[in-house]
């Protein structure tokens, strides 16, 4: 590494970097500046790799496992009242209750047990995360997810039958394919559902998904480095 090299790398540079590249895909698809919400995804990494990027402004983080989450968020949340929370990994229905207490949104909904599981923490607790349904847009038998077809019948299930918050859909798409068509199907899918939030996009494709109209987008390793171990 040169001296420039190692200077440009703090989290710091590495989020207005970020920041700066959202911005720029945001302009070439003609949508409003701060359409897209970066969600700063943090598993596997410690506390003060969080600290760090909350002293740089950055506010809204993602972690893929309930425990981990509660290991680290509730102190963090005590000194930054303003933090929002995302859950972004799978949810089992036994860890609803965690889920609901912690998290301010909950991007894997995507099957009955959860969603009533869910209805019922909420009715319980008062608090409302907000939730969107994960569709499985690569139809992966080992991914979580909806199959597109189900889609907008599940999201009806899950507002009618259970009066639950979705407001959004969420996929990964598979690891080798081109996001692009995956992004598409999701964009499409949401405006059948009638639902206003799309979160999509990861470190390498976070842009193509800016041009398909995500309005979150969940970055992790261009944000935080390499991750310590797989998560
Ligand atoms: C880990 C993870 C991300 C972030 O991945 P990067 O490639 O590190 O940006 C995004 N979404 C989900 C669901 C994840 O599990």
């Amino acid at each position: 590494m040169t001296e420039a090299d190692d200077r440009d790398d703090t989290p710091s540079a590495r989020l207005a970097a970020i920041g700066a590249r959202i911005a720029r895909a945001e302009r070439i698809a003609h949508r409003p500046a701060g359409a897209v919400t970066l969600v700063a995804v943090s598993k596997t990494f410690p506390t003060e790799d969080v600290e760090a990027l909350i002293g740089c402004g950055q506010r809204v983080f993602g972690e893929n496992r309930v425990q981990e989450a509660k290991a680290k968020f509730p102190a963090l949340r005590e000194a930054h009242p303003d933090l929002e929370l995302h859950l972004i990994g799978p949810l089992q229905s036994n860890k609803a209750r965690e889920a609901v207490a912690l998290f301010d949104v909950i991007h894997t909904v995507d099957r009955e047990k959860i969603a009533a599981a869910l209805a019922e923490e909420i009715a319980k607790s008062g608090r409302r995360p907000r939730l969107l349904v994960q569709v499985n847009t690569g139809e992966e038998p080992q991914k979580a997810g909806v199959p597109p077809r189900e889609a907008v019948a599940f999201v009806a299930r899950c507002r009618d039958g259970f009066a639950l918050p979705v407001v959004g859909l969420m996929c990964i798409p598979p690891a080798d394919e081109p996001p692009g068509p995956h992004f598409a199907l999701l964009q499409k899918l949401a405006g059948e559902a009638g639902l206003p939030l799309l979160s999509m996009g990861m470190s390498s494709d976070f842009e193509t998904a800016v041009e398909f109209g995500a309005t979150h987008v969940r970055v992790g390793s261009a944000l935080f480095g390499a991750r310590p171990y797989p998560a």
